[in-house]
């Protein structure tokens, strides 16, 4: 029963928790990550929310031993590691019927889909074995290269891939045995035309049925139309093909890889779509962790502390609310007949907006003279920090006409997959209602995904990139500084830490601090919670620092912890 977390701050390898750092500064969250990440230590947690630095070099942290060590374990029982959250969320699933769902957030190369795939690794391992099982895990685990390559194939002429995120529904029977899943994509932009680009060149081996299906679609696509970019239709292929879906009752786990906070140097409609999500995730994330906290202290019979937090609904709502929000005024410009423009849009901001305390532009009167933002732009004060956002070609981004027009001429192709991938192509469904904008889409698909995660037990991990020219073992810091900043860990570490920063089972406790009363040394015969209080006396620790739940101890302040580790050492 070795309690990791704390031998790890006796090892001098940094703490293995973040909640434990005193005091809660960025500075010294920093450092940390840093001391660990030389010390091959690349995940580090914030509470349940693992912390993962991209080592950029292959780790022995994915062996067959590994998964075993993992398999079953309290998740502060073993260093910090995903196989632990992996562990603690397929267990709940199964064991207790509570679906679950893993979020995974980073910028681009910060090692999400690495982490995606060692859950899927981590759950094809500790499931059931069988013929048919092991067919859907081998879909499952093939479905990353798969969806890489057509993530990939965009790049080939543009850096930005236009996938932002990706979400996974694993399927579990009552075994807790993958039965099934499936992917949905959320895409920036969901049409790119490629000339001289093969289609056949995004196949992945192992795969061959896709192939065909898709060289015979292609050929169809090529009789009727232009080229198209895979990104437009691949993925609804892979859906439909890859992934299978069973009816009836069954238990999920959902896989989110998405970006995180996007900030550039110059921050467009893409940068606006990603950080609105990122928001709503924030919202959540709060939300959930919050309403956690408040049940275990119920669970435990204690009383809630009022935590103080930034509660960023105001923001959502300056974006999203309809008839006033920005996207709504967005939409109102792209479908008002006359002239419109992109500066006509920010007219209309600054008009609606001018009040709010989270938008400035220089139309407005709290920022006409700040010369740190240009004149074509708004800046938005996100949770996370100020973003400044260039109007040029949001218009034309959320009109999306190329893909209006392709989804109508895909309709027509004779080629029945056709129809079903491009419903929204049907010129029945057109001329009965507006086409929608990307801006609405986004938020209809933003509210989805919201909606489904909040159906689910979340689960964490903040995936960041230590350096920008791939190398192990180079950590720089003001480049993880940014991610820090953007991915909000600081407001995770407050979050998490509100009220009590660390509790322990009753028995646990004794175990491990037994040689710091005579009462409880050598062993402890009475009841568990009778002897963390001749602890507690013997080592003289003041009542207002700790509260006794139904089955647990709560520390109100980690430095009470260090001191009784001291203590403990020095025995
Ligand atoms: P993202 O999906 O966030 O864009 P990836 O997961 O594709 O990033 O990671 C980018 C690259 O970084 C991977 O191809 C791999 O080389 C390296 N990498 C990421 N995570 C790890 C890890 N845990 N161990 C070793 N290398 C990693
Ligand atoms: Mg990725």
């Amino acid at each position: 029963m070795a309690l990791h977390k704390l031998e790890l701050f006796e090892n001098n390898i940094g703490v293995s928790d973040a909640v434990l750092l005193e005091p809660i500064e960025e500075e010294g969250f920093i450092e940390n990550l840093k001391k660990r990440f030389h010390h091959e230590q690349i995940y580090t947690y914030i509470g349940t929310v693992v912390v993962s630095v991209n080592p950029y070099r292959k780790l022995p942290l994915y062996t067959d031993d590994v998964i075993f060590e993992y398999k079953s374990r309290n998740i502060y029982e073993l260093p910090p590691h995903v196989y632990a959250i992996a562990d603690d969320a397929y267990r709940s699933m199964r064991d207790k019927n509570l679906d679950q769902c893993i979020i995974i957030s980073g910028e681009s190369g910060a090692g999400k889909t690495e982490a995606s795939k060692v859950i899927m690794q981590y759950v094809a391992a500790v499931s059931g074995k069988g013929q048919d099982i092991d067919k859907v895990k081998e879909q499952l685990l093939q479905s990353n290269p798969v969806l890489e390559a057509f993530g990939n194939a965009k790049t080939n002429k543009n850096d930005n891939s236009s996938r932002f995120g990706k979400y996974m529904d694993i399927e579990f029977d009552y075994k807790g045995d993958p039965i099934g899943g499936l992917i949905t994509n959320y895409l920036l932009e969901k049409v790119r035309m490629y000339n001289n680009f093969p289609v056949e060149q995004f196949f992945v081996e192992g795969l061959a049925f896709l192939t065909v299906t898709l060289t015979e679609l292609s050929q169809e696509i090529k009789n009727i139309c232009c080229k198209p970019s895979l990104s437009s239709w691949a993925i609804p292929l892979l859906q439909k093909t890859i992934m299978v879906r069973t009816p009836g009752k069954k238990k999920v786990m959902g896989v989110l890889d998405i970006y995180g906070f996007e900030i550039f140097e110059s921050n467009s409609f893409e940068q606006f779509i990603i950080n609105y999500c990122n928001e709503k995730l924030q919202q959540i994330f709060i939300e959930l962790t919050l309403k956690e906290e408040q049940e275990e202290y119920i669970r435990e019979g204690i009383e809630w502390i009022h935590v103080d937090y930034f509660d960023n609904s105001v923001i959502c709502d300056l974006i999203e609310k309809s008839n006033v929000g920005i996207l709504a005024m967005l939409d109102e410009e792209c479908l008002r007949p006359g002239n419109v423009t992109d500066t006509t849009f920010l007219n209309k901001l600054n008009q609606t907006c001018c009040e709010h305390p989270h938008f400035e532009s220089r139309g407005t009167k709290k920022a006409r003279s700040d010369k740190s933002l240009p004149h074509d732009s708004f800046r938005l004060r996100h949770y996370a920090g100020e973003v400044v956002y260039k109007v040029d070609g949001f218009l034309e981004k959320n009109n999306d006409l190329l893909f209006r027009d392709l989804s109508q001429a895909m309709y027509q192709c004779q080629h029945s997959l056709c129809k079903d991938l491009f419903p929204e192509g049907d010129p029945d469904k057109i001329s009965l209602k507006r086409p929608p904008t990307a801006g609405s889409q986004f938020k209809v698909s933003v509210a989805e995904l919201m909606k489904n995660l909040l159906s689910k037990n979340p689960n964490y991990i903040r995936c960041i990139k230590p350096n920008e020219q791939k190398r192990a073992r180079v950590f720089e810091e003001h480049l993880v500084r940014h991610q820090v900043r953007y991915l909000g860990l600081m407001e995770n570490v407050r979050v998490r830490r509100a009220g009590y920063a660390f509790r322990q089972l009753y028995p646990q406790f004794v175990y491990r601090y037994k040689m710091l009363s005579a009462a409880t040394w050598p062993n402890w015969y009475g009841v568990p919670k009778d002897g963390v209080k001749e602890i507690l006396i013997a080592q003289d620790i003041s009542s207002d620092e700790y509260t006794f739940g139904k089955t647990k101890l709560f520390v109100r302040n980690p430095r009470t912890l260090f001191d009784l580790e001291e203590r403990r050492r020095d025995r």
